[in-house]
């Protein structure tokens, strides 16, 4: 039997939800469109999960990388196949698009279980970063809960390597923090190619990755208008880069504000496992796509139940203090 990760239970931390209600609105930075959410207090042992609102029937869709439906620029949820007409489905149903700055937020700020009630399409840009809802959450308070916080500790390497051969891939190691190194590789004399490696946790994440804004392409702003991306991108939620320079006036909030970023979303692709991670991530010029096969690739391990070959082995798991959700 071969073990490639396993749930386990961290003894010391507690798990976190907000302390009070927060609403957030805005444009939709790929509709265009103005939306609303509110974000509530949840119990322990419930993670994140959003309800749109808006629609009727509402539609409960959990933070997980199975309701992952779309990555085309952005990482949207909803519940796929869930309609169907004539025997074919509609879907996606409820679907919600750009939900990872905001997870990254949650992320950063601790937060384990959330409600949040969507009106709209899409979660508001804000600024284009997760700086506007990790410093709500801060303001109105964070509320330990009476459980403990759940870790996937990777044991063995899961890596995902793209098919067509263009050096794109992501890979999660052992280590006992959680660490991301990020190479990316853009043809443009700003953004470049680049590196970054970093230790996220609580106490960095704030300065070092939260206020990174998104950032696009002056010359692909009509091609993604006509295919109904980037409806809503603007000098006030997106850094807008022309051949050469930066077209916001404030310029960059960091040097490399673009790499960043990058791992901002990431982080938030990444918790859409549910947990948060005991892994370091290599990341090779990676994007939503990429980022979402490797958290479905982590999602069916957690959900392979572990059959231990004696009762010896069992026992071994139990007294190492390990949640029996192994691999074989
Ligand atoms: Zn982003």
């Amino acid at each position: 039997m071969e073990t490639y990760a396993i749930l386990t239970e961290e003894q010391r931390e507690f798990q976190c939800t907000v302390s009070n209600v927060l609403y957030f609105k805005g444009v939709g930075l790929h509709t265009g469109r103005e939306s609303s959410i509110i974000i509530k207090p949840a119990k322990e042992g419930s993670g994140i999960t959003f309800i749109r609102k808006d629609l009727n029937p509402c539609v409960i869709i959990k933070a997980k990388a199975d309701n992952v439906c779309s990555t085309m620029l952005r990482t949207s949820i909803g519940l796929k196949n869930a309609g169907k007409v004539e025997n074919k489905a509609v879907s996606p149903l409820g679907c919600i698009s750009t939900v990872e700055h905001l997870m990254s937020a949650l992320w950063g700020a601790g937060i384990d279980n959330a409600l949040i009630e969507v009106y709209g399409e899409e979660i508001p840009a804000m600024d284009g970063s997760a700086r506007v809802f990790y410093e709500s959450f801060y303001e109105s308070g964070i509320k330990e809960l009476n459980a403990k916080r759940k870790y996937i500790e990777i044991l063995k390497p899961i890596v995902v390597e793209s098919e067509t051969g263009n050096g794109v891939s992501i890979a999660v190691y052992p280590s006992e923090d959680f660490e991301i190194a990020y190479d990316m590789d853009f043809n443009h004399p700003l953004v470049k190619t680049g590196s970054m490696d970093i230790k996220v946790d609580k106490f960095n994440f704030y300065e070092e990755i939260s206020k990174a804004r998104t950032f696009g392409f002056l010359k692909d702003v009509e091609y993604l208008k006509k295919n109904g991306l980037a409806l809503g991108g603007s000098l006030d939620n997106a850094l807008v880069l022309d051949e050469t320079s930066v077209l916001n006036k404030e310029g960059l909030r960091y040097k490399d504000e673009f790499i960043r970023h990058k791992v901002l979303d990431l982080i938030g692709d990444l918790y859409l496992s549910g947990y948060r991670i005991k892994g370091r991530v290599l990341a090779k010029k990676t994007g939503h796509d990429m980022n979402s096969k490797i958290v479905k690739k982590i999602e069916e391990y957690l959900n392979f139940k572990f059959i231990a070959k004696d009762k010896k082995e069992e026992n071994d798991f139990i007294t190492a203090g390990k949640v029996a959700t192994v691999f074989a």
